[in-house]
């Protein structure tokens, strides 16, 4: 990467939304992964310039929301990391419909429907992603997806052209998306509620984020669950019942509160977690027959 495609870059974005060497566990909910060669925070009509310059250049891009569902690798990832989250992405209500930035929190846009007395994005408020994320993950929970009240998307493709997508073209099932990854980037979304009453939505939000702080290990770094769910079973379940139940490589250990979450339990590596997920996945295999698939996406260099 030349000093001229860093200086083009700053006339894309000015200097303070560029990061040189920025340490990826600080962008992860791991709280893991090595350095990215430049971490940039675009705005809006950015995102295009950024694509078609790296395009130019030939320098590989990759893009996050925020990082609750990666596992970014030790020695880091080569290129630009362009990330989306932003406490600024505007959340915009008309009638029944939310426009959202794919930067834009879930939970804040969760909140942001509860308050306009809107039903249909309760499962999404205790989930720590991105709309974008949650886009190309089909993230749900508690019996909600955010595939029920998608309407459309617009996307940058891997030209820096902007492009109006209907969410029946993304192929949007069981935490998968047919979006190519870091090729093609969700700039914003269109999601469709129904009207409801505001006080049960809120309680029905609670109440979801309650049994998340009893089930789930909240209060230590994790990207979720880390495996899928194979079909018939649940991942934790079969983990707990191969005798992993706090299973530990270095810092990595299989949650003593939840098997399916892996916990970052003392400054893990990614190395770490690689190898416990490893084990576990041969174990689960060996004992019962079942391939366990990883959830978390992998990302850098490992
Ligand atoms: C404590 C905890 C609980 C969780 N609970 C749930 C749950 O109940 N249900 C659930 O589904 N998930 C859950 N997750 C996982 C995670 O929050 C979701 O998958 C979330 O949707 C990821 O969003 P993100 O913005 O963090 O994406 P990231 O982790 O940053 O990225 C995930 C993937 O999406 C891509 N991506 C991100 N943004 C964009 C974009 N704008 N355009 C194109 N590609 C993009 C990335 O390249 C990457 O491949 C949980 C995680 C944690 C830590």
């Amino acid at each position: 990467m030349t000093e001229q495609f860093v200086e083009n870059l700053e006339t894309i974005l000015g200097r303070e939304r560029i990061f040189r060497n920025e340490m990826m566990k600080n962008h992860t909910t791991f709280r893991v992964g090595g350095p990215a060669d430049i971490l940039i925070q675009p705005k809006g009509e950015e995102v295009g310039k950024i694509i078609k310059l790296c395009r130019q250049e030939g320098v590989p891009y990759c893009v996050i929301g925020n990082g609750s569902n990666l596992l970014v690798g030790d020695k880091g990832v080569r290129g630009v990391v362009i990330e989306l989250a932003s406490r600024e992405a505007s959340i915009r209500i008309t009638g029944n419909t939310i426009q959202a930035e794919a930067g834009a929190m879930l939970s804040k846009v969760a909140n942001a429907a509860a308050e306009a007395g809107f039903t249909g994005m309760e499962f999404a408020a205790g989930i720590p992603g991105t709309v974008g994320g949650a886009i190309v993950m089909n993230a749900g929970a508690y019996g909600g997806e955010i595939k029920d009240v998608l309407v459309s998307v617009r996307v940058i493709d891997e030209y820096g052209d902007a492009k109006e997508l209907p969410a029946e073209a993304l192929g949007l099932s069981y935490r998968k998306s047919n979006i190519p990854e870091n090729r093609t980037i969700v700039t914003e979304a269109v999601i469709r509620l129904a009207t409801g009453e505001r006080q049960e939505i809120f309680d029905k939000m609670n109440d979801f984020k309650e049994q998340r702080r009893e089930k789930q290990p909240l209060e230590y770094p994790s990207a979720g669950s880390t495996f899928k769910r194979p079909e018939g079973h649940f991942a934790g379940k079969l983990i707990m019942d191969a005798g992993l139940r706090g299973y530990q490589v270095g810092g990595a250990r299989v949650s003593d509160k939840h098997c399916g979450f892996v916990i970052n339990c003392g400054d893990a590596a990614a190395s770490d977690i690689c190898r416990l997920m490893q084990d576990v996945t041969e174990e689960v295999e060996r004992q019962f027959g079942i391939t366990l698939e990883p959830e978390v996406k992998l990302l850098g260099e490992f």
